[in-house]
């Protein structure tokens, strides 16, 4: 196949819901990526929080090929070992333990409209038509998840959106003006990624546990982009030292398969019950094995820990640069966000791109960054001469 008209045929063919492609990319290995004309790149993007493992990793090749050599599909009549073993490490590396509970999809958006549904069945003393969520966060696309987006302009064409969900900012006192009986549930990311890697106040997750508890609404975690092992821990709330009800999970679980839970935590667990939900694909052999094999190289190599320690060199080493473009360096483990001194970002991804190294702008005035949880010394080098050359192209 000729790939110089690559864009052309992208363009006549793919729906116009997003901007044009970046490069056209054919292969990769490690934290490495190539595009169709041979050029390398360094991926510290890794799919969006995606590629837990890099690309190609053996351990998820091998799981991925036995397993759609033995059992692929069998729908949700049946169950499946691979399905029991992962619902059984997420009660574990959750914390739910034998009282939580899995609900298996295949994206992150589906494990929102999961959670979506649940607090509709949190009718606990009464009617509860309203569910909170915070502004400026993002929960997926579909019209569920797309009525928790805090974004307007995301909304704005799809209206009316799902009636009963409130937008507030993500500040103690708003909270507790807005918490009530009629709340079914707070719906929040602990670090909004879509907005540039941005923590929540100090203080607001514990607060927003205690004014849940206190008015009997849920409060549900999207750890979409945050979990399995992305910000140093297996899930950003065990650094915040509270439990949630449920917590969403997607991204990184398959490394690159599509997967998508939700985990139910307590009593909550008993809220769906037959009949309430499904998902045909949801929880299948073959992506469910492929989670597995996530799961066991993370626990096997020591990922978490590598994504904290790493995450600090490397928040280290971006502040060391001292760039008068760099305002502030943010994030947990390896998840971070570069605030600039100017509205550039997207120049400053486009040259990184130009110099082989691949990191995002999800907006004009920050940057995000989140390799692979196996980033190690080479990769972290050769990231600091790339970063480096690109900031100075644009300054
Ligand atoms: C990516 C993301 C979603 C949506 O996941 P999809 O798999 O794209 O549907 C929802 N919430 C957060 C926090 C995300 O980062």
């Amino acid at each position: 196949m000729s790939d110089d008209n690559w864009l052309a045929r992208y363009r006549a063919s793919m729906m116009g819901t997003i901007t044009d492609p970046l490069a056209l990319l054919v292969r990769g290995e490690g934290c490495q990526v190539w595009d169709s004309d041979g050029n390398r790149y360094l991926d510290f993007l890794a799919g969006i929080a995606v590629n837990s493992l890099g690309h190609a990793h053996p351990a998820l090749v091998e799981a991925v090929t036995d397993q759609i050599a033995t059992l692929a599909h069998v729908s949700n009549y049946f169950a499946t070992p691979p399905q029991i073993e992962l619902a059984e490490r997420l009660q574990r590396i959750t914390g739910a333990g034998e009282d939580g509970r899995v609900f298996f999809c295949n994206s992150g958006t589906e494990a929102m409209e999961a959670a979506v549904k649940l607090a509709r069945l949190n009718t606990a003393g009464g009617p509860r038509p309203r569910i909170l969520a915070l502004n400026r966060s993002f929960h997926g696309r579909t019209m569920g998840a797309l009525s928790l987006t805090g974004q307007p302009a995301l909304q704005e064409p799809f209206a009316p959106l799902l009636p009963g969900v409130e937008h507030i900012d993500s500040t103690i006192p708003a909270l507790e003006a807005a918490i009530g009986p009629d709340v079914a549930a707070l719906i929040l990311e602990p670090i909004k990624g879509e907005a540039g890697v941005v923590e929540l106040p100090a203080g607001f997750l514990a607060r927003a546990r205690e004014v849940t508890r206190e008015h009997g609404a849920l409060l549900i975690l999207d750890e979409i982009q945050t979990g399995i092992g992305r910000t140093g821990s297996w899930f950003a709330f065990q650094q915040y030292g509270i439990v949630p009800d449920a917590v969403a999970i997607a991204k990184g679980l398959a490394g690159g398969i599509p997967v998508g839970a939700l985990v139910t935590f307590g009593a909550v667990s008993k809220l769906f019950t037959s009949g309430h939900h499904g998902s045909t694909f949801g929880g299948n052999p073959l992506a469910t094995a492929a989670a597995n094999a996530v799961l066991g190289e993370i626990e096997r190599s020591g990922l978490v820990e590598n994504a904290a320690l790493r995450g600090e060199q490397l928040r280290a080493l971006i502040a060391d640069l001292a760039h008068p473009l760099i305002a502030e360096v943010r994030g947990r483990g390896l998840l971070i966000g570069v605030e600039l001194s100017e509205p550039v970002a997207k120049d400053l991804a486009r040259a990184a791109l130009a110099h082989g190294l691949i990191i995002n702008a999800p907006n004009e005035r920050s940057i995000r960054i989140a390799p692979p949880l196996i980033v190690a010394d080479a990769e972290l080098a050769e990231f600091r001469t790339l970063f480096t050359a690109a900031l100075e192209g644009i300054s």
